[in-house]
């Protein structure tokens, strides 16, 4: 397992909401799959929370709007992957359909209806992976681990959740224990995350099947499957579900809680904004599909210099050509910094160190320099953590290298 150590924003950055967006531009895209068929159409009046896309797939995966308003046509804007995506747009009529919030009993759900909750509110991961949740769930279960290690280290948007919604999020995390008759729950957090244990341990006491779970803090601790291994000292190859786990991020935990017990579909999800070249850094509760643009414009701006944005981390996200950008359900940061000019060739130095750092014991220094046979080389076991690029002292992108790799042998 890795021990490269990173670097985290100590305490959550402020906290703030922008809930009205004059548009929002929703990307047709689940889980990195975008053919996705869209139900609106030019000129239809959607309610927020409306189903208005979904995908093809046996599971089908829905996409409910952010706001109310009219359904003014499709657009393409970049997505986290720094490329356009078709968005289907709607135009705010500002009116609140939501009114006051009915409540539901969490534990008089079957699984059967929890399941159809989870898939009509369009919960996906919003750690990152957009995966859709009903799909995990699905399964039968022993172990729900909760995951609150927050693998990307601009993010503090999780440690923002514990600290301010603890009790909604261990109330949904029993209810699913009971609901799909597992065990037990376990909540992952890194052992130096101090504050957020305390906060954790005051609330879990009546709690019998929940449990705290300390980890490293290591980078890929909160790759699932070494959380599992570190957790339940389980050798995962595939996915937890086939050992009866189901591994879902705090965020995710409480899209869940909204969704079972308000009916509330995912139409927001909080964004950490941070980075030297913003005047403000805050954590802010944003709609599905709002111009990053507009976000930073809320936050006071930019600083004057040339920028650059990364999407979701330094590690596994992208850095992005502009700010066109839109929130999608699995953009968990967006940190704006100095533009790295094009700078003198890279070479390797031989150091080892990104053959030392792969949690899956690759070797990024071979396959950057190998022109064919990739196979030889396992790059389809790369799990897309960056950390060999992270680690280069010749700042070598290595992650993209091994991608690349990863598709010539497909
Ligand atoms: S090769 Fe892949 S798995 Fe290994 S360190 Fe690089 S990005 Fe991570
Ligand atoms: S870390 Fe960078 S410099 Fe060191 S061996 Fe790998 S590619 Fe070469």
């Amino acid at each position: 397992m890795s021990r490269v150590l990173i670097k985290k924003q100590v305490s959550p950055t402020p906290y703030k909401e922008y809930l009205n967006p004059k548009h929002v531009y929703l990307p047709l895209i689940i889980n990195g799959d975008t053919d996705i068929t869209a139900l609106a159409k030019k000129e239809d009046m959607v309610e927020e929370g409306e189903l208005v896309a979904k995908s093809k797939g046996n599971w089908r995966v829905f996409i409910n709007a952010s706001i109310g308003g009219k359904v003014t046509g499709f657009s393409e804007k970049y997505y986290l992957n720094n490329q356009k995506l078709k968005c289907l747009v709607i135009e705010n009529d500002f009116v609140d359909q939501i009114g006051e919030k009915s409540e539901k009993k969490l534990t008089d759900y079957t699984k059967e209806q929890a399941l159809k909750k989870m898939q009509d509110m369009g919960i996906v991961g919003l750690s990152g992976s957009g995966f859709p949740t009903a799909v995990k769930y699905d399964n039968q279960l022993d172990t729900l681990i909760v995951n609150a290690v927050e693998s990307d280290p601009d993010a503090s948007n999780d440690a923002y959740l514990i600290l301010n919604k603890c009790e909604e999020i261990l109330e949904i995390t029993d209810a699913l224990v009971e609901i799909f008759g597992m065990k037990e729950a376990i909540i992952a957090v890194k052992k130096t995350d101090v504050e957020l244990k305390k906060h954790l341990n005051y609330y879990l006491g009546t709690y019998i099947k929940l449990k705290l779970a300390e980890v490293p803090n290591t980078y890929t601790a909160g790759w699932e499957k070494e959380l599992v291994q570190r957790v339940k000292k389980i050798n995962c190859k595939t996915f937890p579900t086939n050992k009866k786990i189901v591994v879902n991020g705090v965020a995710t935990m409480y899209a869940l809680y909204e969704a079972l017990k308000y009916n509330q579909a995912l139409t927001s999800r909080i964004v950490t904004f941070s980075g030297p070249m913003l005047k403000e850094n805050a954590n802010v509760l944003v709609k599905i599909g709002t111009p990053v643009s507009e976000i930073i414009e809320f936050l006071g701006g930019y600083l004057e210099g040339d920028k650059m944005l990364i999407a979701n981390g330094p590690l596994m996200g992208n850095s992005i050509a502009s700010d066109d950008l839109v929130v999608s359900s699995d953009l968990t940061s967006v940190r704006v910094v100095p533009a790295i000019a094009e700078s003198i060739p890279k070479v390797c130095m031989r150091c080892g160190e990104c053959v030392n750092a792969c949690p899956v014991k690759l070797s990024p220094v071979l396959i950057n320099e190998a022109t064919e046979n990739f196979e030889q080389f396992n790059p389809d076991r790369c799990i897309g953590c960056g950390l060999c690029s992270y680690i280069c002292p010749s700042q070598i992108n290595l992650r993209k290298k091994v991608e690349q790799a990863k598709g010539e042998i497909k």
